[in-house]
């Protein structure tokens, strides 16, 4: 028997959450975004279950090619632009989208020799400082895009800094996009996760949704998407390989970290940190153990963690266990490790096994 860990992505969830947020968003165009091998769900085996989004957006050329390859004919977004002149023959090949947020990028674009303009997403730094034109020189770097002929279609894009924060917001960035964009013909695409779930203002000509497709929040608090629907595509899960009784005093695990108040019955869970479940994570972390909500002890181990049986007395060797996914929300797990949903669905270790659920 192989080890009973595996992941298992659910892809009615997938296009259940596609469909929600294509709800929310109205008539703006959805990029899908699946970088990161779809955040860690494995890109090969779900774009197709995104296919009534109307464009890929991502950053791993292999990835685009992938795509390519499988015979997704609509437009491919590259959030992160290209990184040498090089790879300006592979956008053209491939019919990619690019990001273009420095000069050096316009440059080579003119000088390259292309079979057909390439579509480009100029991008605004709006005050997030990663990647993008300054406010003051994008009215002027737009116009040297205009007059590059092998430029097809200019779109301005800029991203929130803290759209999942609802203290702060997108008024001051969405402020600066405003006053560089007026007057401009331009079409516009500003919107992650959580721009497209809450702020209307923002939704413009594309949206791009990443996190969301995924059914996590984009705040890292569950409770914000509770009541819209979103459902977990990835679900974790294992087995009990083994059961310790404890008396008063004793410990658990490496350094000892939980030390036994009284008389307790401690599972042994087939999952550590070199599956992707976090090292950080500690005693009151969440986990469902016989579909009863429970608690990580002590330290998580490379390939086992312990796990309170005290709330379900008929756990045995063999019970399952939920390490998140439709009725653990990664959120709720990522909060005590002091993480967000994203990191722990991208970290899914190659060694787990995924199966698909249509
Ligand atoms: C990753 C990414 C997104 C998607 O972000 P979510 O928070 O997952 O929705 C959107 N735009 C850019 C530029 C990104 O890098």
């Amino acid at each position: 028997m192989p080890r009973p860990i595996s992941a298992t992505i659910h892809l009615g969830a997938l296009k259940n959450n596609l469909a929600i947020i294509r709800n929310r968003v109205g008539n703006s165009k959805i990029w899908a975004v699946v970088k990161a091998n779809a955040y860690g769900h494995g890109l090969r085996c779900l774009w197709r279950d995104l296919d009534q989004a109307d464009g890929f957006a991502l950053l791993d050329f292999n990835e685009a090619i992938l795509l390519r390859e499988q015979g997704w004919q609509r437009p491919i977004l590259l959030l992160e632009g290209f990184f040498k002149p090089e790879d300006l023959p592979i956008i053209d090949q491939y019919q990619l989208t690019t990001v273009v947020h420095s000069y050096w990028q316009l440059k080579a674009i003119e000088m390259a020799n292309l079979s057909r303009p390439i579509n480009v997403y100029l991008k605004l730094n709006s005050g997030m400082n990663r990647l993008g034109f300054p406010a003051g020189q994008y009215r002027e770097v737009l116009s040297l895009a205009r007059h590059i002929r092998q430029i097809g279609q200019i779109t301005l894009m800029s991203h929130f800094a803290n759209a999942d924060q609802k203290e702060i917001g997108v008024t001051e960035q969405l402020s600066v996009i405003n006053s560089v964009s007026q007057g401009l013909n331009i079409a516009q695409c500003l919107a992650n996760s959580a721009a497209s779930l809450w702020y209307p203002q923002t939704h413009r000509d594309w949206v791009r949704p990443g996190i969301a497709l995924y059914g996590a929040s984009p705040s890292g608090k569950w409770k914000d998407i509770a009541d819209i629907g979103l459902k977990a595509v990835m679900s974790l899960q294992s087995e009990i390989i083994a059961i310790q009784h404890l008396k008063a005093g004793e410990k658990v695990g490496y350094g000892g970290k939980y030390v036994a108040s009284g008389p307790i019955r401690v599972g042994t869970v087939a999952c550590g940190y070199a599956d992707g479940y976090p090292r950080r994570a500690m005693t009151g972390t969440p986990v469902i153990v016989d579909g009863v909500r429970t608690q990580v002890l002590g330290a998580v181990s490379m390939d086992m963690l312990s796990v309170d049986l005290t709330p379900c007395p008929q756990a045995q060797i063999g019970s399952s266990v939920e390490l998140w996914g439709q009725n653990l929300p990664v959120d709720d797990v990522a909060g005590i490790p002091g993480t967000i949903g994203y990191e722990l669905l991208c970290a899914l270790a190659d060694r787990v096994p995924v199966s698909i659920c249509r």
